[in-house]
């Protein structure tokens, strides 16, 4: 294929993305703030598009795709793109599963400390003119149980970190996780249920199936254990929201932190969807901010820059 593609950009991306694609020749429209209507316009004069979060690509916009070949995501999940009408129309979607991992994983080290030490409470409280030494006896992670449900690039990324602080690590994911990686970081392999019920901290790094949806429900919670937190940094639908409500308020497990949530406002809407779940005391929450730092971002900006090239070429 020649590199003499045009490219639609329609979300905010790192600049090196634009830089590399427009130097190796291809013909960038960068329009971060392009509406739906406006993608289903001018679609069929691009041969690529990419997108971050803020744009769905829906079927109606690919019907309209008339020249595209490939769709790239500068992010992990493909969930806001219509992979089933691109595959059926032989347009290739690639995304950038590299970029996020250490992003993540820092996240989860971030959120379980916050949990631990309740930093946000301490934090909150002094602002209020307080002083809550008294009410935050804390816990250590230190020779703790981490459960880890997925062990792909993020949950690899997080043993490895959480071996770093010494805490015990155990794992289940759906295919077999390599022997090499399990005698590096001293993981523990077991069924979810083994896991749910013997872990101190439980981190989910799965992608949203339909297996996965609700993955974590009122009979998964209620095998947890009461001093257990949940950590959730994948996709809010893997956890039934009311299910872990209940959970939280009867004190079933000691707390929880959420990344993602099942209702989430749009990516450009700075209005959180107000909820009785993340008022709750022992419930810390992040909009969505797994792989929002300046490292992931310009490493996913390469590593789509660097695919689109090399398919270009015919070498992937
Ligand atoms: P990955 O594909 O590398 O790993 C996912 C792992 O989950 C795989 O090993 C897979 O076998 C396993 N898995 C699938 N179904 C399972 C099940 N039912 N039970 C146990 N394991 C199962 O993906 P990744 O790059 O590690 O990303 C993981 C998740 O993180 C994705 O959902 C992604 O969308 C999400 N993510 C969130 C953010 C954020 O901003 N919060 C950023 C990046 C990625």
């Amino acid at each position: 294929m020649s590199m003499n593609q045009s490219v639609l950009i329609c979300d905010q991306v790192a600049p090196i993305l634009n830089d590399i694609l427009q130097k190796n020749g291809l013909k960038v429209s960068y329009e971060p703030e392009i509406t739906a209507e406006q993608i289903k316009e001018k679609i069929g004069n691009f041969d690529i598009v990419i997108v971050r979060s803020r744009t769905k690509i829906t079927k109606e916009m690919i019907d309209k795709a008339l020249k595209c070949k490939l769709i790239a995501r500068v992010g992990v999940g493909l969930d806001n793109i219509d992979t089933d009408a691109a595959t059926a129309k032989g347009i290739r979607v690639i995304n950038a599963v590299e970029g996020a991992m250490n992003a993540v994983a820092e996240l989860v080290l971030g959120l379980m400390l916050s949990l631990a030490r309740e930093i946000p409470r301490a934090d909150r409280k002094i602002r209020e003119g307080g002083w809550p030494k008294k009410d935050l006896m804390g816990i250590e992670l230190s020779g703790k149980y981490l459960g880890i449900v997925g062990l792909g690039n993020i949950g690899k990324k997080l043993a490895r970190h959480a071996r770093a602080l010494n805490m015990n690590i155990i794992g289940y994911d759906v295919i077999p996780i390599p022997d090499d990686f399990t005698r590096e970081v001293g993981l523990v392999k077991t069924d979810i249920d083994t896991l749910l019920s013997s872990a101190d901290f439980i981190s989910f790094h799965v992608p949203l199936t339909e297996s996965t949806y609700h993955l974590v429900n009122k009979e998964k919670l209620s095998k947890m254990k009461k001093t257990a937190y949940l950590i959730n940094t994948s996709r809010g639908e893997i956890i039934d929201e009311a299910a872990l409500l209940q959970a939280l308020k009867e004190r079933k497990i000691a707390g929880a932190a959420l990344d993602v949530r099942e209702k989430e406002p749009d990516p450009s809407s700075d209005t959180a969807v107000g909820s009785e779940l993340t008022q709750l005391p022992n419930v810390i929450s992040t909009p969505h901010i797994g792989a929002q730092t300046k490292e992931a971002q310009v490493l996913a900006a390469n590593v789509i820059a660097e695919k689109i090239i090399m398919i270009l070429r015919g070498v992937i």
